[in-house]
């Protein structure tokens, strides 16, 4: 296992984790669909059974002298239907079982939005918020280093996720690069001036907005004066904010951080929590609402609430009975566990899963991916034009199933990728 990182920068303990480990809940999530579309029993050992994994252990040379030993992974799920794409993600948690289960998912949300690519999912169990600047470059380029055989354009395409950024993306593409000649295809989620894609820091949270637009109107919850909690103020749920408060005229009446939260019936001025937040201060510290601990939070009435942090965080021994929102969209990464979706549906509270509702930062991805490759660039508004298109065809598709068979909107969404992936598979002929 990883040596514990010690060091003169100590930083905020790991949060709690859910009773089920990522790979669990997606296991359970996948059983249930693949019942629902007779896959065959062949094909349901390939679907759930990753196609490859990297285990690495990275030696870093830390500011004082000493080598820190970190344990990295690269785990690709399914490149049936093109070249493995997903994020990485250093924290404290990222174990096996959960970069397994993230890939996995990587495999449906891909499928989901029809785009060119299968899953994969890499993570370092690091807190990185205890390494200096240099020490993360060199553990960036390190693990880098030990995956690279595993990666490229046609292979599989790392992106930003929990704690890594658009600077994390650019020395994985200057290692990457060193090795095989330029090419910024390797990787996405890049900055502008390396070849990414005008849109992609905001396209997770621009995505999560569009599918509750469609939502909204669809189901008579209308967003503009709606309440919004969210959960995370991060790369996802702070864009969200942003654009719902700039774009969709909805009131976000509380958000969280990693420290806790801050509320304000009325809706909080989004704009200058930003700008605190920017300046590195903690959410509940914004003196524009009352401050409230991260339990709290789930307990506001709402119209909309949206988790925007980490996995496992609704459920059944928390919150599950007793959050009080129209919907719940799951704008992070499994945020609930299979036993709370049972609840929540007994409850009437629909789930709008997270790899449709948080699939816009992977869409916008594969327009990064291939205005690399075309060497073309596109202009902000054709970015988002796509990804509105994109988006809206994969709800449309997971609403009219839902309605049809009468399955939750996950059953549904898993159904239709599994559905495409196991017919790439089956013309592949595996
Ligand atoms: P981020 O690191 O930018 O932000 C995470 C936010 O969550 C921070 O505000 C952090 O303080 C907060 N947080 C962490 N632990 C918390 C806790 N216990 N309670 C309350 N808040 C807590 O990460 P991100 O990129 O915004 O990703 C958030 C989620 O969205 C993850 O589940 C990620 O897998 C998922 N996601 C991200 C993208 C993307 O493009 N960034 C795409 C799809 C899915």
């Amino acid at each position: 296992m990883t040596a514990a990182v010690s060091g003169p920068r100590p930083g905020p303990g790991p949060a709690p984790r859910g009773p089920l480990s990522g790979k669990a809940i997606v296991e359970s999530q996948f059983e249930r669909a693949a019942n629902l579309i007779n896959l065959e029993p062949y094909m349901r050992r390939i679907l759930m059974r990753p196609f490859r994994e990297v285990q690495v252990e990275v030696p870093v040379r830390m500011d004082d002298g000493r080598i820190e030993v970190f344990t990295g992974y690269r785990i690709q799920h399914n490149g049936a239907r093109g070249p493995c794409k997903g994020g990485i993600r250093y924290h404290p948690d990222a174990d096996h079982d959960e970069v397994l289960g993230l890939a996995a998912i990587m495999t449906w949300k891909t499928a989901l939005m029809d785009i060119p690519f299968g899953g994969a999912k890499g993570g370092v169990t690091v807190d990185p918020k205890r390494l200096s600047r240099l020490e993360l470059e060199r553990l960036t380029r390190r693990f880098t280093q030990r995956i690279s055989i595993v990666l490229g354009p046609y292979r599989d395409i790392p992106a930003p996720d929990v704690n890594t950024n658009a600077q994390v993306m650019a020395w994985i593409l200057d290692e990457y690069s060193n090795r095989h000649g330029y090419t910024p295809a390797a990787v996405t989620g890049k900055p502008v001036s390396l070849g990414g894609s005008l849109g992609r820091d905001e396209a997770t949270g621009r995505g999560v907005m569009y599918v509750m637009m469609e939502y909204a109107r669809d189901f008579g919850v209308p967003l503009a004066g709606s309440r919004v909690v969210i959960q995370g103020f991060g790369n996802v749920g702070g864009h969200l904010a942003r654009l719902l408060h700039a774009e969709a005229g909805a009131k976000v009446i509380a958000v969280s951080d990693l420290h806790g939260g801050v509320v304000r019936e009325d809706g909080l001025d989004i704009p200058g929590l930003l700008a605190h937040t920017a300046a590195g201060r903690p959410v509940p510290e914004w003196p524009g609402g009352r401050a409230i601990t991260n339990t709290e939070l789930w307990t506001i009435p709402c119209e909309w609430l949206v988790p925007a942090a980490l996995g496992g965080v609704i459920s059944k021994e928390t919150n599950a009975r007793t959050l009080d929102c129209k919907v719940l969209v799951e704008a992070a990464n499994q945020p609930t566990t299979p036993t709370a979706d049972l609840i929540l549906e007994e409850r009437g509270i629909p789930v709008i899963p997270d790899f449709l509702a948080n699939a816009g930062g992977v869409t916008v991805s594969y327009y990064e991916w291939s205005q690399n490759l075309q060497q073309y660039r596109w202009t902000h508004e054709q970015v988002n034009r796509e990804l509105r298109a994109t988006i809206t065809r994969a709800y449309a598709a997971v609403r009219d199933l839902a309605q049809a068979r009468g399955v939750p909107w996950r059953t549904a969404a898993y159904a239709i990728a599994l559905e495409r992936v196991a017919e790439a598979e089956r013309l592949r002929g595996n």
